[in-house]
């Protein structure tokens, strides 16, 4: 899934310097950009970060952003969480106990 730090979300600083995520670098200073962050994620340094990102290759469990990016691409929300949900309940349907099989049955009756 492509991260989507600094395109759709923007992490600002206690003194006004921005980055794409927690993760990165400092991007830049929202001073100069009088405070505003539409500017600020529309800048060439952020556009430069953007494109930086997928080199990087970071591997994150950064929850926030992994949410805000997955909201953008459709394909991922439709498909790749279901199959990623539907292929570790196959994985690990073997392994199930029985008992863990009884509250879904449950659930279909209710
Ligand atoms: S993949 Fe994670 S660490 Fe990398 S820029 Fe996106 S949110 Fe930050």
């Amino acid at each position: 899934m492509l991260c989507t730090a600094g395109e759709t979300s923007i992490v600002i600083d206690h003194n006004g310097r921005f980055r794409a995520c927690e993760m990165r670098g400092i991007v830049g200073d929202l001073a100069d950009f009088d405070f505003d962050v539409r500017r600020a994620l529309e800048s060439e340094a952020m556009g430069a970060e953007v494109r930086a990102i997928p080199a990087a290759n970071c591997w994150c469990t950064h929850s926030c952003f992994i949410q805000d990016s997955s909201k953008f691409q459709p394909s991922v929300q439709l498909f790749h969480i279901a199959w990623a949900w539907f292929r570790q309940r196959i994985d690990r349907l073997p392994e199930l106990p029985a008992a863990e099989l009884e509250r879904f049955k449950a659930l279909e009756l209710a």
